[in-house]
This record gives structure tokens, C-alpha cells and sequence, in this order.
């Protein structure tokens, strides 16, 4: 299990994201730079955080609505997403470190 922090940058509202799944070495470049990058994908994610069956579409392509603060994982490690420093952000996009 793992656990999005995702803000609103619009409201700075925070709402924690659970998923049911181990957090893999490719998920920062999913949240960040994959789908879950674009604002289409995180507003529902952050309307599911709340309510699990939030449904509305926003157009796909931006990228400024919302922020991936961190990831946390089960055993309380914090990973930084959008918040990720130039140099957290290699380390973490390259997870087989080439
Ligand atoms: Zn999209």
C-alpha cells in the first residue's frame, strides 16, 4: 500500500490518495512524468481521495492545477514528487541508476 499526497494548488487543499498496490521503482516517473502527471488524472485522483466515486472529466494537458507533494510508502518512507529537488528528481528517474 502506498499513499499520495496531492494539493489542489488553486485551494492548497491536501488530500491523502491510498492505493492498494506496492510502490514500484518506475511510480515516481508515473506520477510525475506519466499519466498521473497530468492535471486530467490527478483531479480525479484528488476527488476519489475524498469521495471513491467522484467521476468528472477536466481536460487533459495541464499541468499546473495540481501538485504530487510525496508518496508515502507503509513503512513511513516519504518519496518527493513534484517536490523533488534536480538532483533527488535523477536519482529517482533513473531507478537502475543509468
Ligand atoms: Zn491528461
Amino acid at each position: 500500500m502506498y499513499k499520495i499526497a496531492i494539493q489542489n494548488n488553486e485551494t492548497s487543499e491536501v488530500r491523502i490518495a491510498s492505493y492498494d498496490l506496492d510502490w514500484g521503482k518506475y511510480f515516481f516517473y508515473f506520477w510525475v512524468d506519466g499519466n498521473m502527471g497530468c492535471d486530467c488524472n490527478r483531479h480525479l485522483e484528488f476527488g476519489r481521495a475524498k469521495d471513491p466515486k467522484f467521476y468528472e472529466k477536466f481536460p487533459c494537458g495541464s499541468h499546473e492545477k495540481y501538485s504530487a507533494l510525496y508518496a508515502e510508502l507503509e513503512d513511513g518512507t516519504k518519496i518527493p514528487l513534484d517536490t523533488a529537488t534536480d538532483e533527488e528528481y535523477y536519482d529517482l528517474i533513473n531507478p537502475e541508476g543509468g
